[in-house]
């Protein structure tokens, strides 16, 4: 079965198939590193993770980029409010440089210890503003784009296909005023969005700043992904993903200056990911539910788990997290790595559980059915089985378990003196040091079971 995708832009499941095959391209939206990576973040980049793994296993080669947005998201989506950076390096007593940098490495951390594959191409948004502004400036010969004295805003009246994505009308997109925010009189309809800020008025402190035509400035959040996404991957791409939240501005953004600039269509496919819920309730600030990598560590999961734990709702709904039913992906995970400790040699892929495998993953990536091979693959923890070894690491290629790299299993010289003296214990009916025994190589880390043979250690 070929692979089958849910393209938000057509609200229906197509078939997938690339522009320029085998390559497929592939830009995600990136982090605004100004905050700790939390487990929601972590589900859409596993997410993307597992979609990119997908599209290796079925033979594609994948040009994936993504970005890191290190300046100019402000803290509504819709151009309003402060500099999220701006403002954290106020409360933390920091540059913005080093809010960045720091928030930076938390984010790779995370990424690291839930095993994602790196982007072909990381991008600093800080690193690209010739793009953007050469990316503006052609939005002004073409006439898409206009200047107040506090910004470069984009026209979306000149463009007869915004709100397409989201499938929402201009007049129905409300602007949310709030007390504290500054709204630029000359900003011709409240839908309209900030390409270029200028460092006046509000933002005359602002500590990011570069030159460009219409004074010392800093880019708008949307322009970053349209400019780097074409800079590495040409005007049209096969992918781009987000989190359903950028449906309705961000990407709405992004497809309007990037078509009207070029004059093509920007993305082929819009691959989105649900969010995840925390105890049933979004994610806040006041519910301090913000769950991050060092609060997984320190109830000793293992956040390979978390990959588990995600793969049994499909991408496209919510999934609700619970610190017990990540409690209990982490058990099943633990199984998993039993079976893969107690394997050594190699065999032969099961060709048929493979493409059972990649049928379910085709069938707009559906983990939970991929799961569910897992387990009718390996039922039997404790056995050496070379064929369905050799399935799995196929498997793993997706999961991204790292199954490979499991410690294998092995009794140490002092656990088998200890089974020696158990066997003896028992064959002469001293049940309390066979007891004793066994609470002893339990510490040790092994299963104990007793079988005819005697104690079994797994
Ligand atoms: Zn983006």
């Amino acid at each position: 079965m070929a692979l089958h995708l849910y393209n938000t832009k057509t609200r229906s499941i197509e078939e997938f198939s690339p522009l320029n095959a085998p390559t497929v391209t592939m830009y995600a939206c990136g982090p605004t590193v100004y905050d700790f990576t939390h487990i929601g973040h972590m589900r859409k980049y596993i997410g993307d993770d597992i979609l990119r793994r997908t599209l290796a296993l079925l033979g594609y080669e994948i040009k994936h980029v993504m970005n890191i947005t290190d300046v100019g998201h402000l803290t509504n989506d819709s151009d309003e409010g402060d500099d999220k950076f701006e403002k954290k390096a106020k409360l933390e007593d920091k540059s913005v440089w080093d809010i960045a940098n720091f928030y930076t490495d938390y984010f790779h951390k995370s990424m690291q210890a839930v095993n994602i594959l790196p982007p072909t191409i990381e991008s600093k948004a800080t690193e690209h503003i010739p793009q953007m502004i050469a990316l503006v400036e052609k939005l002004f010969e073409k006439g898409f784009a206009y200047e107040t004295d506090q910004a470069i805003y984009f026209d979306v009246s000149k463009d007869l296909a915004y709100g397409a994505l989201s499938g929402q009308k201009i007049s129905d997109k409300e602007v949310a005023v709030r007390d504290d925010v500054v709204i630029d009189p000359n900003k011709r309809n409240p839908a309209d969005f900030s390409l270029w800020f200028k460092r006046v008025g509000k933002f005359a402190d602002h500590t990011m700043y570069w030159q460009s035509p219409w004074g010392d400035g800093f880019p708008g959040w949307h322009i970053e992904c349209s400019a780097m996404s074409m800079a590495y991957l040409g005007e049209t791409i096969d992918i781009h993903t987000g989190g359903i939240d950028h449906i309705p501005v961000h990407h709405e953004n992004e497809i309007a200056q990037s078509e009207c600039a070029t004059g093509h269509e920007f993305v082929h496919f819009w691959v989105h990911h649900d969010f995840l819920l925390v105890d049933g309730v979004k994610m806040s600030k006041s519910l301090q539910n913000f769950y991050n990598l060092d609060d997984i560590l320190a109830r000793n999961i293992n956040p390979l788990a978390l990959r588990l734990m995600f793969m049994q709702t499909s991408y496209r709904k919510p999934l609700n997290f619970t610190w017990d039913g990540l409690e209990v992906a982490h058990t099943q995970f633990k199984k998993v790595q039993k079976f893969a400790s107690h394997q050594d040699t190699i065999g032969t892929i099961n060709e048929s559980y493979l493409a059972g495998f990649k049928d379910a993953l085709s069938d707009d990536i559906n983990t939970a059915k991929a799961i569910a091979l897992l387990w009718e693959l390996v039922n039997d923890m404790t056995l050496a089985d070379p064929d369905k070894w050799a399935t799995l690491l196929a498997f793993d290629e997706v999961f991204g378990f790292d199954l490979k790299n499991t410690p294998k299993f092995s009794i140490t010289k002092e656990a088998q003196q200890l089974v020696i003296e158990r066997d003896n214990a028992r064959a002469a009916k001293d049940f309390a040091t066979s007891d004793k025994l066994r609470a002893v190589l339990e510490a040790l880390g092994y299963d104990v079971s007793d079988t005819p043979e005697g104690t079994r250690l797994s």
